[in-house]
């Protein structure tokens, strides 16, 4: 099989001008390349006994259920602001391309519970520092995050000190 980054596909200017997309449709496409992502994003866990994995909209929701399962480990989701039915929390964060909101069930997390964090992909790291802050408002031990890409140069990993970052593909520079 090819390595993993040959199954990214970059596309130009989506979804606005300047931000080059990373689209991991090729890699979902392809049996051997997707087995093996989830397999890569499991391994730092194995038998740290992880409780929960928590996924962020959307592609978080993706790998995060096949890596839960390869953990035996529960998922949790972080969504969008209106989309989960009972109580929330919720935290607000910056995108590479614009601001939005994250909320999590407020009941999803148990004080103590070991706790893995999944996205597709880190670029600053807003997104997922907001995940942080929800997990560690319930009480959670986050164990680690781990991505399949992460955008070196935009220094994501240096908004989660204190954090194992993992990540599969590493971009250096645009
Ligand atoms: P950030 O909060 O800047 O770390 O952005 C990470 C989130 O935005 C992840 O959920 C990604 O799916 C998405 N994202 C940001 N930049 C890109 C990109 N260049 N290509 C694909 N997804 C991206």
């Amino acid at each position: 099989m090819a390595s993993l980054d040959a199954f990214i596909r970059d596309v130009p200017d989506f979804p606005k001008k300047g931000i080059i997309f990373k689209d991991i449709t090729p890699l979902l496409a392809d049996t051997d390349a997707l087995k093996e992502a989830v397999r890569l994003l499991a391994q730092p866990y194995h038998d740290l006994e992880v409780d929960v994995v928590v996924g962020v909209e959307s592609r978080g929701f993706i790998f995060g259920p096949a890596v839960a399962c390869a953990l035996d480990a529960g998922f949790v989701p972080t969504r969008k602001p209106g989309k989960l039915p009972a109580k929330t929390i919720s935290a607000s964060y910056e995108l590479e391309y614009g601001t939005d909101a994250l909320e999590m069930h407020a009941d999803a997390i148990t004080p103590g519970q070991k706790v893995v964090l999944i996205d597709d992909l880190i670029a600053t790291g807003g997104t997922i520092s907001a995940v942080r802050q929800l997990v560690e408002q319930l009480g959670g031990d986050i164990l680690g995050a781990s991505f399949l890409v992460e955008l070196c140069f935009l220094s994501g990993r240096d908004k989660l000190p204190g954090v194992d970052i993992h990540s599969l593909i590493q971009i250096q520079g645009e």
